[in-house]
């Protein structure tokens, strides 16, 4: 089976962190990518495995090298993914889960078209603020920026392939590991079908020519 990116976005505080957590925890199939960012680092976030934190100079010098396969601004600070990052979790044979905004999904499916697209929504706009604050991750005027892009990420909610609603967390995990399960066995990522069935045929074929009755 080729492994596969698998996108994860929904507003600030709808649970992409999270449940890209648990994927990454409790699935041996699947590595996260970790994103490039300019914003500054939250307490207990580790350069190199929740982000890499760059310079706004450095940021802008990869993108000038062509390092990124997305980029955007976000929330007034820019992210990106980088296709070295994608491809290093490839090369160990696992799928890669990201989570990346809708304007870097757009352009991520220019280049990775096989992608799967994972819209998380919030069960309502009270639970959203409620989990955002409850993060105390941000201050009040970063948190009504983030709730203002809200908006703009949730009428994006159209080109998603699949919509979990994020409410009760086990059941919205099983419901994005379910995903995976499906998509990995989609007929379009199985390069061998052919050969298995012509081998199929090829025994039955066999089997029926030795049989008495034959
Ligand atoms: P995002 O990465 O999309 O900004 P997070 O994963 O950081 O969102 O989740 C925001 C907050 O909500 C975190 O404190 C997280 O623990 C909490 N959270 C996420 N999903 C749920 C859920 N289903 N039920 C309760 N709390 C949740
Ligand atoms: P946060 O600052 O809360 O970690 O992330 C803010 C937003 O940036 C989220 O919507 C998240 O999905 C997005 N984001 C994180 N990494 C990337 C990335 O590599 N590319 C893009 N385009 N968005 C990202």
């Amino acid at each position: 089976m080729t492994p596969f990116p698998i996108i994860l976005s929904s507003p600030s505080g709808g649970g992409k962190t999270t449940i890209a957590r648990m994927l990454v925890d409790r699935r041996a199939d699947v590595g996260y990518s970790v994103s490039c960012t300019t914003r500054q680092p939250r307490s207990g976030e580790v350069h190199g495995r929740d982000y890499h934190f760059l310079s706004m100079g450095e940021f802008t010098d990869r993108v000038g090298r062509g390092e990124f396969a997305e980029h955007a601004q976000v929330h007034g600070n820019r992210y990106g993914t980088l296709k070295a990052e994608v491809e290093r979790v490839f090369a160990t044979g696992r799928h890669v889960i990201m989570d990346i905004d809708v304007q870097g999904a757009r352009q991520f499916m220019a280049s990775y078209p096989e992608s799967v697209l994972v819209f998380l929504l919030p069960p309502s706009a009270d639970v959203l603020v409620g989990r955002l604050t409850g993060r105390k991750t941000e201050d009040a005027a970063t948190t009504l920026r983030r709730l203002q892009g809200a908006r703009d990420e949730l009428a994006e909610v159209g080109h998603y392939q699949y919509v979990v609603v994020n409410d009760d967390l086990e059941t919205a995990y099983r419901q994005v590991a379910s995903i995976v399960e499906a998509e990995a066995v989609r007929h379009s990522r199985l390069p061998r079908v052919s050969e298995q069935v012509r081998g199929i045929v090829g025994a039955l074929n066999d089997l029926i020519q030795k049989s008495p009755g034959h």
